[in-house]
């Protein structure tokens, strides 16, 4: 049994991490397990920026997107020495175990440390993107997906009453799942993804022949990874000769109070990651296989590359 252990928060932020941190402080204080708040990602384990966390100070965060404890790249942290005046300050408080919450960048980092130092680690996959490989889910993806959609129903009203093609580009440069999910819930006739190759030209043909047979407007998500709808938007403009704008969603995607799903997800993943650590478990990330918690093997989930899932790209493409 560890005694004390240390939760940080690292990578691009997604909403959900407060839910997730929130939990392992809690599921750890609950087991009588001292525990410790990392600020700033992997830069405040190298500047020492490193406090002993009560209850209270998780208190009133669940609601709220981005990340109370804060979240950095670190350039320092990708060098072995980096890693070692890490694990130092860690040992230096006492420090026994590390959860890391955060995107594959992450938990590769937090693999290399675990490696180098046999500091026991558990991952817990906190990104947007929805792209870290065993998992079918993670924290913060339900809220983006969601973010996405209620700009897609404003944009529909807007393409609708001017008989427009509207291009929005959304996050997801290694991945299409944000796009392919907001996409298909919010109706898209056309979903662009890094995973699937497309004709640009084929598409205004069918724009046009939709057109012609009467519809009113069209709307085209596409993942950043698979195009600009800056420069996408003037190609299909010139192609068909429709009315046609572009939309970037950007940042706003990424904050946002959670969802529930990733409220609940999110604490769920966290009481295991405790429980996992204080055990004495490391090398895992825990995620979602069909609706049940599972452990993956942290090397594997870094090592392997996600697919989207067919069944969804196929769907896409019956429903346009
Ligand atoms: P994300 O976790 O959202 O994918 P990044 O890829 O930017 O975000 O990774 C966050 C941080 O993790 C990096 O700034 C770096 O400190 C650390 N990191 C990423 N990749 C590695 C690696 N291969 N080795 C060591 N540290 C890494």
């Amino acid at each position: 049994m560890l005694k004390s252990i240390a939760v940080m928060t690292s990578g691009g932020d997604s909403p959900g991490m407060n839910a997730a941190v929130r939990a392992v402080t809690r599921t750890a204080l609950h087991q009588g397990v001292k525990v410790w708040g990392i600020k700033g990602g992997y830069h405040g384990m190298l500047d020492e920026d490193i406090f002993e966390m009560q209850s209270k100070d998780v208190s009133d965060i669940i609601q709220r997107g981005g990340t109370f404890l804060g979240t950095a790249r670190c350039k320092r942290f990708t060098t072995p020495e980096g890693r070692m005046l890490g694990y130092k300050n860690l040992v230096d408080r006492g420090i026994q175990g590390l959860v890391v919450v955060g995107g594959d960048g992450s938990l590769r980092g937090a693999s290399t440390l675990s490696q180098e130092t046999g500091l026991p680690i558990v991952g817990l996959p906190g990104t947007i993107d929805n792209d870290v490989w065993g998992s079918e889910y993670t924290i913060g993806s339900d809220t983006a997906a969601n973010t996405i959609l209620d700009a897609m129903n404003k944009l529909r009203d807007t393409a609708s009453a001017h008989r427009r093609i509207i291009v929005l580009e959304v996050m997801g440069r290694n991945s299409g799942w944000l796009a392919m999910v907001a996409g298909i819930s919010g109706g898209a006739e056309y979903i662009l993804v890094p995973e699937e190759e497309y004709d640009i030209s084929q598409i205004c043909d069918s724009m046009k022949a939709e057109y012609e047979k009467g519809k009113r407007y069209i709307l085209m998500v596409v993942a950043e990874g698979a195009g600009k709808a800056s420069e996408l938007g003037p190609i299909i403009a010139e192609k068909t000769g429709i009315d046609t704008r572009v939309s970037k969603l950007g940042h706003i995607q990424r904050g946002g109070s959670p969802s529930a799903i990733d409220r609940l997800n999110a604490s769920r993943l966290g009481e295991h990651a405790a429980l996992a650590i204080i055990s004495g478990l490391s090398d895992i990330v825990f995620g979602f296989n069909r609706g049940h918690v599972v452990s993956i093997n942290l090397h594997d989930a870094v090592n392997n590359k996600k697919q989207l899932d067919p069944q969804l790209i196929r769907l896409s493409k019956v429903l346009a």
